[in-house]
């Protein structure tokens, strides 16, 4: 028998807010432990929550790009549970009333367009970190992440392949990316995903037992995650095993699943309504307000490039991936009307040199402007193609515009053709041997002429008007 792989995905978002999801302490990364904790924080006696303004308006911002129904009314739940990273022994998430429910995300796998549908997409808060000593008597509790706002993004089990699970989350990232609510960075955890796996003959419509994947921490992780479960679940069906329902963790250095815990080991989170903070209805003119703050999405992106550039779609693939990479192409492109160049270089040395530097391209700190204008020079023959990589490199490292990494160094190429002739009189009036030669047939003569001539203006002299000038002067 045939078997399909069935797969649902659950993404963790930290939302980018000033302070966390219910009290005022900062959301700053990487500050000194438990430097970002009050009251509310670690749940203790006569503390209330109240909700963070920006994170919900975070939240409904992404529930309307992924073409959710937003709630009608907004409810939080108490989910129990005892970890020492929870100093409240619950966590305030939502049960039965997310903020928005029924979406979809297009994703295109094998150049065709698939629907994901959007479960739910709610609203919580994180727990803590331990950090564990190797091998110590005990571990240490770091208050700082307690109380994020995380948003839960939740898929149907519409996906049918580690390959279109990747394909999901690159453009939910990206949708993300442009919407402005999170880093998105899952080296830094404001990413997260869990993955549910289960398998079923082809074509059935029933679901199998399904295994939760935890622990992967890049996306090809999930990928590789899902392809080893595929497997493992496959060759168990087929040998007439019968799956149970587990959590298993991704072992990145063996590559292979690990059981965490059966069903029998499963929580039971006894959700309850969170009495301290009451239910409510969002206006609708609020919500109407945050749709009218979303950006052009990749997509419709792509498809306004398509009609207007003529690109590949590679290359409008790749300018869409990265809002800041778009919104820097279309920058250019107002000073210097040329896409096909552009796109190279920003595609080329400058997303080297930003991945490079592990930043966006806009901390590299070369204007849109500035990037034009050095493209306007080599078209201008003012400077080479291969000096103006130089230049740019350079103006990346001085953090400064490559015209004045030219103007200072006086890089400007010789294209003066007056200028350029009287010093080729002088070259071939030093070198009349060179000019018989020449002359006589010896072809590589021209190259030793040229060479003088490159030495006297220390390699500024424009090669395409030297060569004009020659062949004039040596009566071809
Ligand atoms: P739980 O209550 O265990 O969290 P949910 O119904 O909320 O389960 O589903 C969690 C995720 O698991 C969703 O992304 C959903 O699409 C996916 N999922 C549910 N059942 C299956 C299954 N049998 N196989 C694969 N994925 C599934
Ligand atoms: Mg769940
Ligand atoms: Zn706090």
């Amino acid at each position: 028998m045939k078997y399909e792989p069935v797969i649902g995905l659950e993404v963790h978002l930290q939302l980018k807010t000033k302070t966390k999801a219910f009290c005022g302490c900062s959301t700053l990364f990487g500050q000194r432990p438990n430097s970002q904790s009050c009251p509310v924080c670690l749940g203790l006696p006569g503390s209330l929550p109240k909700l963070n303004h920006e994170a919900f308006g975070h939240s409904i911002k992404v529930a309307l790009a992924l073409h959710c129904s937003v709630q009608k009314e907004i409810k939080f739940d108490r989910k129990n549970y005892y970890y020492p990273d929870l100093p409240k022994n619950f966590q305030i998430s939502q049960y039965d009333k997310p903020v928005a429910h029924d979406g979809f995300v297009d994703i295109s796998s094998c150049g065709k367009i698939k629907k994901i549908r959007i479960k739910r997409v709610h609203l919580e808060e994180d727990a803590g970190k331990l950090i564990h000593q190797t091998g110590g008597p005990y571990s240490l509790f770091d208050c700082n992440r307690a109380g994020m706002p995380l948003l839960e993004i939740v898929t149907e089990p519409d996906i049918n392949s580690p390959e279109e699970a990747y394909d999901y989350l690159t453009g939910l990232k990206s949708i993300l990316k442009y919407l402005e609510v999170s880093d998105c960075d899952m080296e830094k955890g404001s990413l997260r995903c869990d993955a549910n796996i289960s398998v079923r003959p082809a074509g059935s419509d029933k679901l199998g037992s399904k295994v939760e994947l935890k622990n992967m921490n890049s996306f090809k992780a999930v990928r590789l995650a899902l392809e080893h479960e595929v497997s493992r679940q496959m060759e168990a069906v087929s040998a007439g095993e019968k799956l149970q329902q587990e959590t298993r963790l991704w072992d990145a250095g063996k590559a292979v699943t690990l059981l965490m815990r059966t069903k029998e080991e499963a929580h039971d989170y006894r959700y309850f309504p969170e009495p301290d903070l009451v239910p409510f209805v969002p206006d609708p003119s609020y919500v109407e307000d945050i749709r009218k703050t979303i950006p052009e999405m990749p997509d419709a992106k792509a498809k306004r490039f398509k009609e207007r550039f003529n690109l590949s779609d590679y290359d409008i693939a790749v300018l869409v991936s990265d809002k800041a990479a778009a919104d820097y192409f279309e920058k250019c492109l107002e000073s210097y009307d040329n896409p096909k160049t552009v796109a190279n270089w920003i595609m080329g040395d400058i997303t080297a040199q930003s991945n490079l530097k592990n930043t966006g391209i806009r901390e590299l700190g070369i204007s849109p402007q500035g990037l034009a204008e050095l493209l306007k020079m080599i078209d201008g023959q003012l400077i080479s193609g291969k000096m103006a990589k130089e230049v740019l490199l350079e103006a990346i490292e001085k953090r400064c515009e490559p015209a004045q990494i030219v103007r200072s160094k006086g890089l400007e190429q010789l294209s003066d053709k007056g200028e350029l002739e009287k010093i080729v009189k002088v070259i071939l009036g030093r070198n009349e041997k060179s000019v018989q030669d020449y002359k006589g047939g010896k072809k590589n003569a021209l190259t030793f002429i040229i060479g003088q001539v490159m030495r006297e203006t220390k390699g500024k002299a424009n090669p395409a008007v030297i060569n004009e000038i020659l062949k004039k002067s040596l009566g071809e």
